[in-house]
């Protein structure tokens, strides 16, 4: 930080501002473009990017007019991005830093993680390109097929172990005590460096002015400490000059940071993380719990949580309006629909929901969801196909009634 604030304010947004939507090695990247806050000493030979971040700021109109009331909503899309998760932000330092130990002849010989799907889909796309063996450690059962099938494409040697996320994190760090595989689990602060670029691009992309919150979903909890970090040194460099109240989203089957924040932050006790559509945060040993409980302490957070119910509702409502949401996104969106409603959020307050995967990975439970056919759940919202013979008639039929109710409607 010292050798940063040589530069004042002005000279960073200037300097970011001006590599934004160019190809030049490596700023065309929005992780890269931040090159001197990320990782400022490797060479750039070295890096290893697939032109990741610089993700679309969506303004939700509809969905916060509609469902809310707010004209100031925006989603970040980071799942809009290589491997379809923000995972890509934190992978591309990862993945370069080793790849520079490995020009540097360490002893590294591949680089492994536990996940819960998208971490190794970033780790294998970003180890395939620069030649490097990955090796992850999945939970079986536990990840949808759009997840499990891009770690497979892209090579990685692919464990699929009979635990869960938490079983599988801790035999990695045993069999990373033991063998020269470098860890890439977000216990690994170069991941943080590289998320942690999203927050400043929230502000760039609104021109240096601050939102008044950010709610971001969460699970092993890097990524609430990371846009933590990235507001708060754009306003220790004279960037911005406050930071945005943050609010971590967990899912209610995998809870224990809400259930911590609830008791007033007194004693932390792990749990045993129930199933839940948001499979990516089903994570009931977090981590990244100080770094998280630092992160929402310093910018007067909180933290929310949501039922399976709710954040399919949520998801499904935000796909209503154009979106194509991931289930995480939809815990985020049920964070703020409570928010709104006890009148913590304004309904004029600039708010950013951090969307943190593509829905399309995600396809299997939107499917269930507007089939009806998740137990205990009324899928308030789902909108199934009608079926119809291959005849004139039928067809004329179907669509006359529903051009009847749509007329009705409006
Ligand atoms: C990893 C992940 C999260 C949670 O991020 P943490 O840093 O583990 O809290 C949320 N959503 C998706 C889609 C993810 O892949």
């Amino acid at each position: 930080m010292e050798a940063l604030k040589r530069f004042d304010g002005a000279y960073w947004r200037d300097l970011f501002d001006s590599r934004v939507g160019k190809s030049t090695w490596p700023y065309g990247s929005g992780v890269w473009s931040k090159k001197e806050w990320v990782l400022p000493e490797i060479d750039d030979d070295d890096i290893v990017s697939a032109f990741e971040g610089n993700s679309n700021l969506f303004w939700a109109e509809r969905f916060g007019e509609k469902f809310l009331g707010m004209n100031d909503l925006w989603v970040k899309h980071c799942g809009i991005s290589h491997t379809g998760s923000f995972k890509d932000l934190g992978m591309t330092v990862l993945v370069s830093q080793v790849n520079r130990l490995r020009k540097m002849k360490r002893p590294v010989v591949g680089v492994g993680c536990a996940s819960t799907g998208d971490t190794s889909a970033a780790l294998s796309a970003y180890c395939a390109s620069a030649g490097i063996p990955s090796i992850v450690f999945l939970p079986a059962n536990k990840i949808s097929m759009a997840q499990l099938v891009q770690p497979i494409a892209n090579g990685a040697f692919v464990l699929s172990i009979d635990t869960d996320f938490d079983g599988c994190m801790k035999l990695i760090r045993e069999i990373t005590a033991e063998l020269p595989i470098y860890l890439a689990n977000s216990l690994n602060s170069l991941r943080l460096e590289g998320q942690k670029t999203a927050a400043i691009e929230i502000l760039q992309q609104f021109d240096w002015q601050v939102p008044d919150w950010v709610i971001v979903p969460g699970g092993n909890l890097g990524n609430i400490y990371a846009f933590y970090k990235g507001f708060k040194m754009c306003q220790e460099l004279g960037l911005v000059d406050r930071i945005p109240r943050m609010v971590c989203a967990q899912a209610a089957n995998a809870n224990p940071l809400y259930l911590h924040y609830k008791s007033g932050w007194k004693d932390f006790k792990p749990m045993t993380a129930s199933t839940t559509f948001a499979s990516a945060i089903q994570i009931g040993d977090p981590v990244s719990i100080d770094r998280a409980v630092y992160a929402l302490k310093k910018c007067d957070g909180i933290v929310e949580e949501a039922t399976e119910e709710e954040l399919m509702d949520a998801m499904a409502q935000a796909d209503s309006t154009g979106m194509f949401i991931c289930p995480h996104t939809g815990v985020a969106l049920t964070a703020l629909f409570k928010l709104r409603n006890r009148g913590v959020i304004a309904p004029t307050d600039r708010t950013v929901v951090v969307s943190t995967a593509h829905g399309l990975k995600f396809t299997q439970s939107k499917i269930d969801y507007h089939s009806k056919a998740i137990p205990d759940m009324a899928c308030r919202f789902s909108n199934p196909p009608v079926e119809v013979k291959a005849d004139f008639g039928a067809v004329m039929d179907v669509l006359k009634s529903y051009l009847g109710s749509q007329t009705l409607r409006s």
